[in-house]
């Protein structure tokens, strides 16, 4: 029988919850579930860590402190920049937009002085998830190749 292990093609419903507030941040729960090639970087580290070793239809409840999610936030990601580097974007506080670096959020606005930080929204948050394996294989040569998983029915990119 397969078990999550490197280099397995692991199919996992989930749910993400903030233990603070209770707050679920992300969830594939009404959505189809999540395929992902372990051991390629496609998780944060220790999603996968946690699951080593599970099998099909093993559920897991674990907690990942910053260090082994979104790490902890840099104050050097938060920065300012003036209004007019926006173009024809009117910035506002809460919007996410993207950038040549990346993703990055709005969080003030003074006048032409707009805040914004780089930092990943969950960077600093200790996260907690509530795993299902619904379905754990070996990859393909081909996924291995590529560095990440195919669907089920064939070669999605
Ligand atoms: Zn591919």
């Amino acid at each position: 029988m397969s078990v999550v292990e490197l280099n397995a093609v692991a199919t996992v419903h989930y749910t993400g919850t903030l233990p603070g507030s209770g707050e679920v941040f992300d969830t594939s729960e009404g959505r189809d579930p999540l395929t992902f090639l372990v051991g390629h970087k496609q998780m944060i580290p220790g999603f996968e860590e946690e699951l080593m070793g599970a099998e099909k239809g093993e559920r897991r409840t674990f907690t990942l402190e910053p260090e082994r999610a979104y790490g902890q936030k840099m104050d050097e990601a938060i920065q300012t920049i003036q209004k007019d580097m926006f173009g024809d974007i009117e910035p506002e506080v809460g919007m996410t937009l993207m950038s040549d670096v990346g993703p990055f959020n709005v969080t003030a606005v003074e006048g032409d002085t707009i805040t914004v930080d780089f930092n990943h929204k969950l960077a600093g948050e200790t996260l907690e998830f509530s795993v299902e394996v619904v379905d754990v294989r070996p990859a393909s040569e081909e996924e291995l190749s590529h560095g990440h998983a195919h669907g089920p029915d064939g070669h999605e990119d």
